[in-house]
């Protein structure tokens, strides 16, 4: 443990950082990577990368308002992954907690 205490407080703030930060993209990546391979409950095409990277991009400006709306919370757990379909056009809200696309309108 002693060899802790000479390395200075700074790198290991950034150390821990540099590591909080690849857990944080590698989940990301995941994420991404489960989004990408859902498959449109209207027509049964993969929503594909581009698909899941624009359901993101949407849902952290959902979560961005929330915070503005509600200071001090962390996340609205409500908040749901809206995918477009490439291929019809139908919206799918992805669901976290069941793990799949629920809804899908045209
Ligand atoms: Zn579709």
């Amino acid at each position: 443990m002693s060899f802790l205490l000479s390395i200075p407080p700074i790198v290991l703030v950034a150390v821990g950082g540099l590591v909080g930060f690849l857990v944080w993209w590698l989940a990301s990546r995941r994420q991404l990577a489960k989004l990408a391979g859902l498959e449109c409950p209207h027509c049964g095409a993969p929503y594909g990368r581009s698909a899941a990277v624009a359901a993101r991009r949407q849902r952290r400006a959902a979560i961005g308002r929330y915070r503005t709306w509600h200071p001090g919370s962390r996340i609205d757990p409500e908040a749901e992954w809206i995918l477009a379909c490439p291929a019809c056009a139908a919206t799918g809200h992805f669901s976290p907690q069941a793990g799949k696309v629920v809804g899908g309108s045209a």
